[in-house]
């Protein structure tokens, strides 16, 4: 058993880790996290994925605890503007679809296009974003008890049978600190150092690492949570990277962090991501202030370009704001885990942060080491070894089809930004998924084979909202008699009107989460 753990890096995936190794493994692993003075945290990522929830419950970490801390707020979606033709709106909500009669009702939807909003009619979620619904009472009841079950024991992804409907908006700086109380409370030795040398032994693996001014830090175990940089796996252990930049040329991003009155604007309980020239620009709302961003490839837009438009987008509130310019290494590793180094974040891959999957992947990362995690015997820990990395590769490849979907389906075709994201290279795979798509809306047995954190009602959303790809109904709907989905229809807007009515609003309910008046 690697019985001590040496992690480099002290961002967002440094201290996930280190916390959920202590939260695992209490004192029987010994964590020690080394994070250097000089080299900044990322200081973006601060939309997640609904499966977040697991990773505070593993912790036993409640909202409350956490949330105000982070300035955190609920994300039910990803609404997506101008992405078929400029005013277009349309949202990726955290819900699954209805079934009617076998069929989904975004199958349904297909035949009868009750209105022109397949988000609205099919789903709940999209009405609770546009009013800025809460997803819970300020009693802290959710709007439906069904998701409250199952949170009594500690749960990983893989123990995920609902579609929870929410994740969180938070100010990843706000919780790397959080996170680093949490693991030092419980025994994290915490080192603020420069790593300068890896030295390896005489079978290549990691011996120890030098730091500038603490000496050397050994360690059975080391992951290379070092961000884009991948100091230990790609640099001194030579992992090749496999570029995922032919399939997804965004290569660049300036980001901003604006205050804004949160009491008269409101929080949208969404993560908006508008079209733009050359990319995308994403709005995050946190409890007081927005993290804002232009995503672009460098190809088409220079820096001082994107940041004249995220700064004309924002207005007169981004006045004093610095930007953050950022070159991003889309991409993964070849393995994640090479010998006695893991690399977990940025440090092992990357896709755009468009379905805010960084600490998705950061999360997945995590869970699989504790699940594969070394036991000493060599030919045992070789198995695991290969099963990780079976694994986190599937997760990476998966999400890179999911994202080449996007810019694959969009409708937008009306500059060469927009019109090379049609004819440029796709993945292995899914030149034939999309030819199956366009006569059946995908299904679980027709989305990318292996686990990535999507299911295939997300694939109908986004096929659905972004409207190029030519979709049709099915044949056999026109056979069928369709009054129980008329009914359903029905039902979804009965209901999303009553939740509208009844909840509070984000605001109110972070407010009183605050304590404010
Ligand atoms: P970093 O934050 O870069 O941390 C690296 C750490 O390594 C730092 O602590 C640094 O000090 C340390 N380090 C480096 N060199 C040394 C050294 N020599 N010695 C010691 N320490 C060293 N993810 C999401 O889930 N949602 C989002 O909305 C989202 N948006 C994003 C937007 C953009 C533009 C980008 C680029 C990423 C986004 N991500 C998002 C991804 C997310 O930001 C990262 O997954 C997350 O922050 C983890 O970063 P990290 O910890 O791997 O790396």
């Amino acid at each position: 058993m690697a019985s001590s753990v040496v992690i480099v890096g002290g961002g967002t995936a440094g201290w996930m880790t280190a916390s959920y190794l202590k939260a695992a493994f209490g004192d029987r692993v010994s964590v020690t996290l080394v994070e250097s003075k000089n080299v900044p945290a990322i200081g973006v990522g601060e939309a997640t994925f609904s499966t977040i929830r697991h990773f505070f419950n593993y912790l036993g970490v409640e909202e409350h605890e956490w949330m105000p801390e982070c300035h955190a707020t609920y994300k039910l979606a990803v609404r997506f503007e101008d992405w078929r033709e400029p005013g277009h709106t349309f949202y990726h909500p955290f819900e699954r679809t209805r079934v009617v009669d076998g069929f989904p009702l975004t199958d349904w939807w297909l035949q009868k296009k009750p209105t022109e909003r397949f988000d609205k009619d099919s789903f709940l979620i999209g009405s609770m974003c546009d009013a800025q619904s809460s997803p819970r009472y300020l009693d802290n009841s959710l709007f439906d008890s069904t998701f409250e079950r199952g949170e009594e024991y500690r749960t990983t992804l893989s123990e995920q049978n609902t579609q929870f409907p929410y994740a969180y908006h938070f100010d990843a700086t706000l919780l790397s600190k959080f996170l680093t109380r949490f693991g030092v409370e419980r025994g994290v030795r915490h080192v603020l150092d420069d790593v300068v040398d890896v030295v390896l032994d005489d079978r290549g693996a990691i011996d120890h690492v030098r730091t500038r001014e603490q000496g050397d830090i050994h360690g059975d175990l080391f992951v290379d949570c070092t961000g884009f940089r991948s100091m230990l796996v790609n640099k001194a252990l030579e992992e090749p990277f496999i570029s995922f930049q032919n399939h997804l040329p965004n290569d660049s991003a300036v980001a901003l962090r604006v205050p804004v009155d949160m009491a008269e604007r409101g929080i949208r309980p969404a993560t908006t991501a508008i079209a733009q020239e050359a990319g995308w620009i994403w709005s995050i709302p946190l409890f007081e202030r927005l993290g804002t961003g232009y995503v672009y490839a460098s190809e088409y837009a220079t820096p001082d370009e994107a940041e004249r438009t995220l700064r004309e987008f924002v207005g007169p509130a981004a006045e004093n704001a610095t930007a953050n310019h950022i070159r991003m290494r889309i991409g993964r590793s070849e393995r994640a885990w090479v010998k006695n180094c893991v690399a977990i974040g940025l440090s092992n891959g990357f896709v755009e942060p468009l379905e805010s999957t960084g600490i998705f992947i950061i999360q997945n990362g995590i869970e699989q080491l504790v699940k594969n995690f070394p036991g000493g015997h060599e030919a045992t820990d070789d198995q695991l070894r290969n099963t990780y990395n079976r694994q986190a590769a599937h997760v990476m490849d998966g999400l890179r089809e999911f994202m080449v979907l996007h810019w694959y389906a969009s409708g937008r075709a009306d500059n060469q930004y927009w019109k090379d994201t049609k004819t440029r290279e796709i993945p292995d795979g899914l030149a034939e998924r999309l030819e199956q798509w366009k006569v059946k809306l995908p299904d679980q047995d027709s989305i990318y084979p292996h686990y990535h954190g999507f299911e295939s009602y997300s694939y109908r959303a986004i096929i659905l909202g972004l409207g190029g790809l030519p979709v049709q109904p099915l044949p056999v709907l026109g056979k069928l008699d369709g009054t129980a989905a008329d009914r359903e229809f029905q039902l979804v807007a009965e209901q999303a009107a009553a939740l509208v009515e009844k909840m509070p609003s984000q605001y109110e309910y972070f407010a009183h989460l605050h304590g404010l008046p």
